[in-house]
Parts: structure tokens; C-alpha cells; sequence
């Protein structure tokens, strides 16, 4: 790993806006995802880079994409519970399963991505 002195700082912006594009990471240019859907490309179509690196690589995204599901479900049950006091918890925490079940494509894709920046930024392939 390189130090963190090496690390080029400058790009963090250009890295953040390329994960919320879910880019890939290699270049920030080609899509990880040709749709809204979870399926994914091989490599990148642009620079040809490989996504998953290894057997079983995306392990880790499956942490990443639990968190993102809990974050997500509590934030709207919190907005309900705001918006709608009178509700009772249990009906605000099922308004907020459902919108992470409408949007779990998206949850998917992100949890991918982030592992994918995440790794890329601490392990980067020949170095
Ligand atoms: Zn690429």
C-alpha cells in the first residue's frame, strides 16, 4: 500500500462525483452499471478495467449495502414519524422497508460502487 503522503488529494472531489455517477473508479468515465438494474458490466466499456478482481471480491459490499439499507429505512421512518406523529413506530419503520425495497436496485449499485472506490483508493491495481 502506498503511503498516505502519496495520495493525491486534488482528486477527492472528481472521485466523489464519479461514485455518485457510479463510474468506474479506474477512469471515472465508463458506467459499472448499464442500467437501473443490478446487474453489472464486466469491465469497464471504456478503459477495460475488470470489476470484480477477484472470486468472491464483493463480499464486502454486502456490509456496505446493509448499512445503506438501515441508514436509509430509519432516515424515512424518521421523516414519517416528523411528518406524521400520531402514526405509530412500527407503521413509520415499514413506510421505511418499503421505500428501501423500491429502491434496493439502487441500494445495490451504490454498496458495489463504494466497495469498488473504497478498494481501489486503498489497493490500486499495480501498485
Ligand atoms: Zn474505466
Amino acid at each position: 500500500m502506498r503511503p498516505i503522503a502519496s495520495w493525491n488529494f486534488r482528486r477527492i472531489p472528481s472521485r466523489l462525483w464519479g461514485l455518485a455517477r457510479r463510474r468506474c473508479p479506474n477512469c471515472e468515465r465508463g458506467p459499472i452499471f448499464p442500467g437501473l438494474t443490478p446487474r453489472m458490466h464486466a469491465q469497464c466499456p471504456v478503459c477495460r478495467y475488470v470489476f470484480e478482481r477477484e472470486p468472491g471480491y464483493f463480499l464486502g459490499a454486502l456490509a456496505i449495502g446493509y448499512f445503506l439499507a438501515v441508514a436509509l429505512s430509519t432516515a424515512v421512518a424518521l421523516m414519517v414519524r416528523r411528518v406524521w406523529p400520531t402514526l405509530d413506530w412500527e407503521w413509520c419503520f415499514a413506510i421505511g422497508f418499503g421505500v428501501y425495497l423500491l429502491s434496493a436496485s439502487l441500494v445495490f449499485q451504490y454498496a458495489r460502487s463504494v466497495w469498488m472506490y473504497v478498494d481501489f483508493w486503498l489497493d490500486p491495481p499495480g501498485a
